[in-house]
């Protein structure tokens, strides 16, 4: 039976007889309530409504009536707005209850789905929000909601710490003392351009009735179109955590961020999900011989390829995108959706918000293989050239040269005694665009990073690679350079740039790999740590500014890569990289110098006078730049940065 399914699910037929574009899930007005749900394999459907999210208090159950292509529909005659609902779905003579896959709104838990008036939650000013103008380059700072303000010392009043309010509160500082900024404040002071949240629509890993300290990335989704209750101040009222995300929103656009979305269209937190409830496998891949594919390594692979599914997750992006003004859009395990899907959504971002107005990136890789239609062209690194210029991949090649392999914690990279040969290095700097290694067609393609949310944070790898006694809360100097030494290297890549928050003071999550579990304390952005590291945070706002004022890397197009004019390899364990930088900035060409080696290495320059940059003390150094010429000294483990006018 389950065999005859998947072939069918997978069919022209099955396509062209049910393929139902219009819009889905309740809808309500002065005049009524419309009901609309996609269930081509039901028997029978039927509406509950309820006056609660939880709890015994049905008011009504009505029949829903079958349409042409699958569609039920029922039609009220009142405005609901305000109750929740949900359905029994009969197929094959089994009646289960579910949530709709549309809700745009829910109670706690996500148990019921809500009918709700979409505008009573918009925020005062809200017709008028709009992102801030594109910056010249892309900086993306990665963000957990309760990370960011569950520490005590964030400064945040005890009620919004760890909801989407903290996003909302100017003026914080450290343990309240009026001097050291801390969350909202302090992102302005790093200079990064774009916050991307870890995801915020509605998951199933943490309670939300529960212990407010209860933790988990989220990376488990229940309703792809409601954002999280647990970042609500009042989880059970479905409309609050519509209106407080919204005005998150809003304070990032008004202090000058865009805001990106971490989207997981990938996999459900269960198979037994509202999807599989309402038809069941049908947005499910699976094996040839009827078993769940787990390409995800959750057991719950989704079938981007078919095409009730692709406008699931096509409906679901530009849903986010109009009615949250979501800037920009993550895509988890990208390499298990599918080339056309990426391509789709790009077009439509574009067509509706002007090219370019909304980011697209994602993971060019998937956890396993998985049993996608035959033929499926999937959006993984080996078909980067498939995909749309607008959409990006994360650059692992990069990551790993500079720091060392992802899955080995003793493995060294460049800065950490890895050593590495120029080419290699040029060709980070080119964002892997053009390089046989890499394989995008533009660093537009690329998204270069050091650390994320998963596996070890960058300075706790460098604990692991260069402290055999393992103090992952102390900051010794070598280390520091180091890091320093890697943050340069990202920060002069072509492509977009990429840090998990906190990478900028030395984060440590105690050398725990995956922390996606573990409690919020290990997780919290440690805004002690990050004024007692305030050196290290400096520097990156300083390469963060400078990036700004060097065209030739800010450059995106397919030709970028023919800016780099030479490499060179002064020394062992050094590279030299002469660049191109022609553009709106002061300075024609721009010399990178990156030194792993454990000497000082005398430079030479190429004719005439160069002005320094950046160098080992300071990123800063081009608000007042020396003058060097012929020859100038490399330190070790340490980058210059050298601009000719
Ligand atoms: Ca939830």
């Amino acid at each position: 039976m389950t065999m005859g399914m998947k072939e069918h699910f997978d069919s022209r037929a099955f396509q062209e007889a049910y393929h139902c574009d219009v819009p889905l899930g309740a809808f309500c007005g002065a005049h009524g309530t419309v009901f609309r749900l996609w269930a081509p394999t039901a028997q029978a459907v039927a509406l509950r409504l309820y006056r609660a999210g939880t709890g015994e208090c049905l008011l009504e159950q009505v029949p829903l009536c079958r349409g042409d292509r699958g569609l039920w529909t029922f039609t009220a005659d009142k405005n609901l707005d305000g109750l929740y609902y949900d359905y029994l779905v009969t197929v094959d003579g089994k009646t289960r209850s579910t949530a709709d896959p549309y809700a745009r709104a829910c109670g706690l838990n996500g148990e019921r789905s809500m009918v709700l008036n979409l505008s009573r939650t918009d925020p005062e000013g809200w017709s008028d929000d709009k992102a801030p103008p594109l910056p010249p380059e892309t900086v993306i700072y990665e963000v957990h909601v309760k990370d960011f303000s569950w520490d005590p010392a964030s400064g945040v009043p005890d009620a919004f710490r760890g909801k989407f309010k903290a996003f909302c509160l100017g003026g914080t500082t450290l343990n309240g003392d009026g001097k050291h900024p801390t969350c909202l404040d302090y992102m302005k002071e790093l200079g990064v351009t774009h916050i991307q949240l870890m995801p915020v629509f509605d998951y199933g890993s943490v309670d939300e009735g529960g212990d407010p300290a209860e933790f988990n990335w989220g990376y488990d989704p229940v309703n792809y179109n409601v954002p999280e209750g647990s970042y609500a101040t009042d989880p059970s009222d479905g409309a609050v955590r519509v209106r407080e995300m919204k005005e998150a929103v809003q304070a990032l656009h008004r202090n000058g961020f865009r805001v990106i979305m971490d989207v997981v269209y990938n996999h459900t937190y269960r198979r037994d999900s509202w999807l599989w409830r309402t038809v069941p496998w049908y947005y499910y891949r699976q094996e040839p011989d009827g078993t769940p594919s787990d390409g995800s390594g959750c057991g719950s692979d989704l079938a981007s390829e078919r095409s009730m599914c692709a406008k699931y997750i096509l409906d679901s992006v530009l849903y986010w995108a109009e009615e949250y003004h979501i800037d920009g859009f993550r895509f988890d395990l990208m390499g298990l959706l599918d080339v056309p899907l990426m391509n789709r959504i790009r077009r439509e971002l574009d067509r509706r918000w002007g090219g370019g107005e909304k980011l697209m990136l994602g993971e060019p890789w998937a956890a396993a293989e998985t049993a996608a239609r035959p033929g499926t062209v999937l959006a993984g690194k080996a078909h980067l050239s498939e995909l749309d210029e607008g959409v990006s991949a994360f650059c692992d090649d990069t990551r790993d040269a500079v720091k060392g392999d992802l899955w080995s914690e003793g493995a060294a990279g460049f800065v950490n005694g890895g050593g590495l040969d120029a080419a290699r290095l040029a060709c980070c700097v080119k964002g892997w665009a053009g390089c046989a290694e890499g394989g995008a067609k533009a660093p537009s393609q690329t998204v270069n990073y050091l650390s994320c949310h998963d596996d070890w944070t960058l300075w706790d790898r460098l604990v692991c690679t260069g402290d055999p006694e393992r103090r992952f809360q102390a900051c010794p100097p070598a280390l520091l350079r180091q890091n320093r030494l890697a943050a340069a290297i990202n920060f002069t890549c072509q492509g977009h740039l990429f840090l998990l928050s906190g990478e900028e003071f030395a984060r440590t999550k105690g050398g725990i790999k995956n922390t996606y579990a573990s409690p919020a304390e290990i997780n919290q952005l440690d805004w002690n740590r990050a004024w007692a590291n305030r050196d290290l945070v400096d520097y990156y706002r300083g390469l963060i500014a400078l990036r700004m004022r060097l065209p030739g890397l800010c450059d995106k197009t397919p030709e970028a890569g023919k800016r780099v004019l030479g490499v060179t390899a002064p020394a062992g364990n050094c590279a030299a990289i002469l660049l191109d930088n022609t553009g709106d900035g002061p300075w024609k060409r721009v010399l990178l110098a990156y030194s792993a080696a454990g000497k000082a290495v005398s430079l030479p320059l190429p004719r005439g006078e160069w002005e320094v940059l950046a160098d080992a003390a300071s990123s800063f150094a081009w608000r007042k730049p020396r003058v060097v010429t012929d020859t100038v000294p490399l330190k070790p483990v340490s980058a210059l940065i050298l601009g000719q006018r």
